[in-house]
């Protein structure tokens, strides 16, 4: 019997889809994320439901 997961909302790097984000500080603009997968840095990063294991839902 499977266990139906609970999703998640995490962020991903618009560029190379890596969860690997951490928001910057100090932005008057609002969030600035820097990806450190692709050292992509920008407001724009992409929010995906993902179950418990961090596997990303359809
Ligand atoms: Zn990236």
């Amino acid at each position: 019997m499977r266990r139906r997961p609970r999703g998640k909302r995490i962020l991903v790097c618009p560029q190379c889809q890596s969860g690997n984000i951490v928001q910057e500080a100090g932005s008057i603009t609002g969030a600035v994320y820097h990806c450190r997968n692709c050292q992509y840095i920008g407001a724009l990063v992409l929010e995906i439901e993902v179950d418990e294991d961090g596997q990303p839902l359809r």
